[in-house]
């Protein structure tokens, strides 16, 4: 705790407050939320937030950064050393605010009011960066002259809500000298409300996969008449809706892999009667599940492959002129064991048309799933140490991050804010509203203390 005064822009006036007494995460949440970094553009906030892991006593360095990006980890002891590698990864940059009107308090002011800090990236992800740093600066003092087993960093890049664009450029750049025996991402968190029979049972979901994205491109010429008066039998836009809406029509398939039935078995471990029975037992009672599962958007999307349409392009024309050309973008999701070419092949046949061309405009890389192993269980015992009654559990997190990238390279990667959100505060990411408690920063500080506890207490021999 320490007694500081702030002061920040709402709606731009400046504005003072004094606290008597702030904890120090707090404070430095606030501040760096009134460091604006919109996704391509953290420069400023990176460099902010470089100096206060200085101010920490840590080892900082550049990382390929080029442009308005500025990537940098900042480590216990320089990465020259070369020892295995904690790495806590977060990313500088912020998704948008959005319609401004529709925030409480002014989204980039760091608002503290009732032990709450309000703004863009309290949860995602700046909230997380602080709470990583103060746990690596209590970490510090475990070992003087860094006498360290292990080097522990804090990775934080720049352009990960836009093209993971930081990631690349480190991996590219620097990731013999990361050294990564393990990272710690973004991913699940902690919810509650998901058991019927006991909805206050709260549940930590570490994410240990992510579904594969791949943005496609559908594009369909056809020249005709062109005059609206007279319909022709066959145009751009008639043929790209019939061949939507043959791909919406197109049953959905149900994946149950590993990770699901065991989330599926666990939280049916907290239900009662039919339910508990039929949740712990998914793949017998497939249909029964299926019918509930198609009401869930969150669920379906972790045991099928989605598309949505996201865009339908026509270059604009006056209302009588048939537009010669349609182009329309999908957003497709891949569960990890989902071939992309066939993934490809098979929604070719479901549009059934010869004459709509397939772009892939972009996609993640396709990553393996990480196995539980020590560093997991290490990352569950220090959230079970924290948040007592909890249930930890392994999930697919049906958006991508920048973990999938470093799975890519060997390295095992958890996903985890590890704080317990209420809906309201899963609902104002990459929203209105977003905020988080001082409690919460706290708690998560305290997680990823014990994490390295853990880890640092069970130091594997080849260490
Ligand atoms: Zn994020």
């Amino acid at each position: 705790m320490c007694t500081v005064v702030l002061t920040f822009k709402q709606y731009g006036n400046s504005q003072t407050l004094s606290y008597p007494t702030l904890p120090e995460a707090a404070t430095l949440l606030s501040q760096y939320i009134q460091q604006k970094s919109l996704s391509g553009n953290e420069k400023e906030a990176s460099e902010f937030f470089a100096n206060i892991c200085r101010s920490k006593g840590l080892f900082v360095e550049p990382l390929n950064s080029a442009g308005n990006q500025y990537n940098f980890s900042a480590s216990l002891c320089p990465l020259s050393d070369q020892k295995p590698n904690i790495i806590f990864l977060n990313h500088i940059d912020v998704v948008s605010e959005g319609n401004i009107n529709n925030w409480q308090y002014y989204p980039f002011s760091g608002h503290i009011s009732d032990s709450i800090v309000w703004g863009r990236g309290a949860i995602d992800l700046k909230g997380v960066a602080i709470m990583q740093l103060l746990a690596i600066e209590r970490a510090k003092k475990w070992f003087p002259d860094n006498h360290f087993p292990y080097n522990i960093t804090l990775l934080c890049v720049g352009s990960e809500e836009s093209n993971n664009q930081g990631i690349k450029d480190v991996i590219e750049s620097s990731f013999t000298k990361l050294n990564p025996v393990v990272v710690y991402g973004e991913g699940g968190t902690g919810i509650s409300q998901i058991s019927i029979a006991n909805p206050e049972q709260s549940f930590f979901c570490i994410s240990i996969a992510e579904k594969k994205a791949i943005g496609l491109k559908l594009s369909l010429n056809i020249n005709t008449s062109g005059h609206g008066s007279v319909p022709p039998s066959v145009y751009a836009n008639k043929v790209m809706i019939q061949a939507l809406h043959r791909l919406l029509k197109s049953k959905n398939k149900l994946h149950f892999d590993e990770i699901t039935v065991d989330f599926f078995k666990t939280v049916g471990g907290y239900e009662k009667g039919i339910r508990k029975f039929v949740l712990r037992h998914p793949r017998i009672f497939k249909p029964v599940i299926q019918k509930a599962l198609k009401k869930d958007p969150i669920l379906l999307s972790i045991i099928t492959n989605t598309i949505s349409i996201t865009n339908i392009n026509n270059t604009p024309l006056p209302v009588n002129q048939i537009a010669p050309e349609v182009e329309v973008l999908l957003d497709c999701r891949l569960l990890p064991n989902t071939d992309p070419e066939k993934f490809i092949d098979n929604l070719r046949k479901q549009l059934h048309s010869n004459d709509i061309l397939i772009t892939v405009l972009k996609e993640t890389p396709t990553a393996p799933v990480t196995e539980k192993g020590e560093y997991y269980t290490h990352l569950k015992k220090a959230i079970e140490t924290v948040f007592t009654g909890s249930v930890v559990l392994p999930v697919l997190i049906p958006a991508h991050s920048d973990n999938n990238f470093l799975r890519k390279m060997g390295v095992p990667v958890y996903g985890l804010t590890p704080a317990l959100l209420s809906n309201t505060q899963l609902r104002s990411i990459h929203n209105s509203n977003e905020h988080i408690t001082f409690q919460q920063l706290q708690k998560g500080i305290e997680v990823y203390e014990n994490l390295l506890k853990n880890i640092t207490t069970h130091i594997p021999e080849s260490h």
